[in-house]
């Protein structure tokens, strides 16, 4: 990827001064995920640019994958490392690159003309294949922040017409801005054209985006839109950062995290636990399996409950099961006698799993392939045999109701399907006639008149 910067008029020269880059040197910079060249291919009295050139390492792209980060599931693998286009259009890493490089321009400060630092120049950047398909976004993020902007589309030559329309653009933004600000702004807005990350967005996403956005992206009219493109469409981060905003940042308390946090995402995940606890309760089951426990939320709270003598909490993954374990040690100060912990898979027959009354299986079927569905259908309804199986998972209808989840997009990037209202209804009953279930499909979360509620739940039964 190539971006360049460049300074015209009288105060030309400054921008060398302030990038901290001697126009008479090519500057190679090594980074974790390839290199960084930096050069000056224009310096005169009155126009200086910069370019800086980066250099993906595929090399790197590959073995990254086998680390699961944010930006590539494992499932992407084979020729994906081949044809992928992120070495030419990876905005993270431009972006990442931009920041590690300028690092200094960033933070405007020069020692050798500090009477430019703040100074407002006639500064143009451009940057080249931009991920983008759609034009009016870069006027959208570019223009209120007193920017020029202009768009730069090739045609295709007709040879790979069949790939559809070209999704690379070069885009030039002209101002008069003080540097470290033309700087920020591309650090943040770079990205937000480019999908996924490259590391993985927590939290400390959250404060970078505050510190360098915290006083323009306040007042900026797409404000939500690039905070939730930029944190990757993490709608928790999103709201996070969004609340932090409104509060003024800066000295953001624990408190409005803790209650951002409070607010979103666990309402749901609150009133599941309850509806399936409530279930199990009516069931009268004394024994418990929960397949797919992840983090054990639902374990944590049976465990507490008298009435279930006999857990199991099976997940296949190893991580999952650890933060399980350290969460019922914390709150028990120690390991609940009545609770098992196993690793496995639920497409497996696992003789660990027989005889017990009922099985959770909560937010889990989507995460399998469709096409494992109707060996996991075997295993739990044939094998294992519970007497009450409750079973929920995402109604994909609903998604509409979340901005920040662009379309056809599924809540969650492990998510292998989700099923819609009319789908998972068929599925159950279908599921439930064959290996002689009742069921009963209800669905819970806020309602929408048009999609339903968020998540659906089958409550199987046993017949005779
Ligand atoms: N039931 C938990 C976790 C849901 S996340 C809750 O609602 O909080 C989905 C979980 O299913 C993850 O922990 C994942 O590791 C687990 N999982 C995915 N595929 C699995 C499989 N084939 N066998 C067992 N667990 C699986």
């Amino acid at each position: 990827m190539l971006v360049t910067i460049t300074c015209r008029g009288p105060e030309a020269s400054d921008l060398s001064y302030l990038l901290h880059k001697n126009p008479s040197k090519i500057n190679t910079f090594d980074l974790k995920f390839g290199r960084a060249v930096v050069f000056y291919p224009v310096v005169s009295a009155e126009t200086v640019t910069c370019a800086m050139m980066l250099d993906i390492d595929p090399l790197f792209l590959a073995k990254e994958k086998g680390q699961k980060t944010a930006s590539q599931s494992v499932r992407q693998s084979g020729l994906f490392d081949y044809i992928s286009d992120r070495p030419y259009a990876s905005t993270s890493f431009l972006s990442v690159a931009l920041a590690r490089v300028f690092n200094t321009a960033k933070g405007g400060r020069c020692s050798e003309r500090p009477e430019a630092v703040d100074r407002e120049l006639d500064l143009t950047a451009q940057v080249f294949c931009l991920p983008c398909e759609h034009d009016d976004k870069p006027f959208q993020f570019f223009e209120p922040l007193g920017y020029e902007v202009s768009l730069q589309r090739r045609k295709s030559d007709g040879f790979l017409d069949f790939l559809g329309a070209n999704p690379y653009v070069n885009l030039t933004i002209r101002g008069r801005v003080v540097l470290s600000k033309m700087i920020q702004h591309l650090y943040i807005l770079i990205p937000v054209f480019g999908g996924r990350k490259h590391y993985f967005v927590g939290d400390d996403e959250v404060d970078k985006l505050l510190r360098l956005g915290g006083d323009w992206l306040k007042t900026h009219p797409f404000r939500d839109e690039i905070s939730s493109l930029y944190l990757s469409r993490f709608r928790y981060l999103t709201a996070l950062a969004l609340e932090r905003l409104e509060d003024g940042e800066a000295g953001a308390t624990e408190e409005v995290e803790r209650s951002a946090k409070a607010n979103l995402r666990p309402r749901l995940s609150k009133e599941r636990l309850e509806v399936i606890l409530h279930e199990l309760r009516l069931s009268g089951a004394r024994s418990v399996l929960d397949l797919g426990c992840g983090e054990g939320r639902l374990l944590l709270r049976m465990a507490n409950e008298k009435m279930f003598e006999r857990i199991i909490g099976l997940d296949i993954s190893t991580s999952a099961l650890k933060k399980a374990e350290e969460r019922l040690f914390k709150a028990f100060k120690g390991h609940p006698s009545n609770l098992t912990l196993i690793q496995g898979a639920l497409t497996y027959a696992d003789s660990r799993l027989k005889g017990f009354d009922a099985a959770v299986c909560q937010e889990v079927v989507e995460h399998l392939d469709a096409w494992r569905l109707p060996i996991f259908q075997r295993v739990l309804f044939e094998y294992i045999r519970p007497k009450t199986v409750i079973l929920t998972t995402p109604n994909v209808e609903y998604n509409v109701r979340f901005p920040s989840l662009t379309e056809n997009k599924l809540r969650h990037e492990d998510h292998r399907f989700e099923f819609s209202r009319a789908e998972f209804a068929q599925w159950a009953t279908k599921a439930a006639e064959s290996y002689g279930y009742a069921v009963r499909v209800s669905d819970l979360g806020e309602s929408d008149a048009r999609s339903g509620r968020p998540t659906q739940m089958g409550v199987f039964s046993l017949c005779g």
